[in-house]
């Protein structure tokens, strides 16, 4: 990136940062590098590739000249200083929580997260005893009643999924810094265009790229941030950044990569050794999609205040929990960190309960009925039987899922549509 596009603004950066026309042959559109290997110049530069005394690329599963634009463009979105494109949100979780602690350590975890997140750390409790502790409610002083001295860092989410709530993160990110803690992001459902939570302290932010930043449902990826922020060295106690890496002839990472030790230590042992690279097509269409971010979020974000606001109306509705809303809970953090809005996922509860929810779900038309979040098509599922099933009746309840509850994840079509389609499917609950 040149300090140019540095300096440009949000929507500019989304079209330009991390990628120029190509040197080869001029080609506008970033190439796709559809190559595993990577020709060497001597055998002194293969060496020194391998052993990181230089940069280079090598073999596309630790990098690739695509999946390394997208890297910069995140980067440059959020505020980072370097950024690890990998095969999934899931495994960018999963990377983040391996590279930071052994079994034994333990973390503070918000109580309301994404389904796979939670699924992921109550596994990686039982087989590798790294311990999550849950919060007992959502505010600052929550997270830092968890902390206990073996804690190694502290998770959320910016944008609650489902339940759409925004957290406090400067609240979280002081407790982060009294205790010596990283605090780690997942940014998935606010996206850069709304929440840049290195901004508000976050020192790692990661990102589902299947759903916002990709944008059409197209490829599933992910994405790590490091914000350059935490000194790993003065916390102690974080082996596999701070320590010599004996078969890389003792490289002592925050020695040689001072800025990004961490994204260091996860490239090295989350690519290089477990593996979940990201394929250079799911990079290409992704970084497409990033083009296009911050004019679709403001549609997402109008669709899905309107669409909360007729559902508060309706008679059959008992709830709906859309913070962008005013009265709502939480309201006051949607004004400080999204004042455009809290994205465009949120959930409602239907007076009839799961007979009634799962009704409203098959009878809609328009809107799909699947998984996924975050696409430019609107997408309805009943997550008390997908999502979050693997929860207990009371996880779901902290996760604010019971039976009778909705997910919406609202995309792009004409609002008028919207609705005509989510009021005849509410007529057919009765
Ligand atoms: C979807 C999602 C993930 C997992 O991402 P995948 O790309 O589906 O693996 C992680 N965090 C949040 C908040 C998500 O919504």
């Amino acid at each position: 990136m040149t300090d140019e596009t540095r300096q440009h603004r949000f929507a500019t950066k989304a079209i330009h940062a991390g990628a120029a026309p190509d040197p080869a042959t001029g080609a506008r559109a970033q190439p796709i590098y559809f190559t595993n290997g990577f020709v060497f110049e001597s055998t002194e530069q293969a060496a020194d590739i391998f052993a990181v005394r230089k940069t280079g690329f090598s073999y596309s599963r630790g990098s690739n000249p695509t999946v390394a634009a997208l890297e910069r463009r995140v980067a440059a979105l959020e505020g980072a200083k370097a950024a690890i494109a990998v095969a999934s949100g899931q495994s960018a979780v999963l990377l983040v929580l391996m590279t930071l602690m052994r079994s034994g350590d333990s973390y503070v975890a918000s109580p309301r997260l994404f389904g796979g997140s939670l699924g992921l750390m109550r596994r990686l409790d039982g087989r590798y005893d790294l311990k999550p502790r849950f919060a007992r409610g959502m505010e600052p002083a929550d997270f830092e009643a968890a902390i206990t001295p073996d804690c190694k860092a502290i998770v959320c989410e910016s944008i609650v999924n489902p339940c759409g709530f925004v957290m406090d993160l400067e609240g979280i990110s002081a407790v982060a810094k009294r205790h010596g803690l990283p605090l780690i992001v997942d940014n998935t459902l606010a996206s850069p265009a709304l929440i840049r939570p290195i901004e508000h302290g976050a020192d790692i932010v990661v990102h589902s790229t299947s759903k916002f930043l990709a944008g059409s449902g197209q490829v599933i990826g992910g994405v790590i941030c490091d914000g350059g922020t935490f000194d790993w060295v003065k916390a102690g106690g974080y082996d596999l950044i701070n320590q010599p890496w004996p078969d890389y002839d003792g490289l002592v990472i925050p020695e040689r990569f001072p800025e990004t030790p961490f994204a260091v230590a996860c490239r090295l042992f989350g690519l290089r050794d477990l593996g979940p690279g990201l394929s250079p097509m799911n990079a290409f269409l992704t970084l497409t999609g990033i083009e296009t971010l911050p004019l679709r979020m403001e549609r997402h974000c109008s669709n899905a205040k309107a669409v909360a606001a007729f559902l508060r109306d309706h008679p059959a509705v008992e709830w709906v929990s859309y913070p962008g809303l005013p009265g709502q809970t939480g309201e006051a953090n949607v004004a400080r960190y999204s004042p455009q809005g809290p994205g465009s996922i949120f959930t409602f509860a239907l007076k009839g309960g799961e007979t009634a929810a799962k009704k409203f779900i098959t009878s809609l038309d328009l809107v799909s009925h699947l998984v996924n979040i975050g696409e430019i098509k609107t997408l309805a599922i009943h997550p008390a039987t997908t999502t979050h099933r693997q929860l207990s009746p009371s996880e779901r309840a902290i996760a604010f899922v019971g039976p009778e509850t909705v997910r919406l994840s609202i995309g792009l079509e004409t609002i008028e549509d919207l609705i005509a389609d989510i009021s005849q499917a509410l007529d057919q609950v009765g």
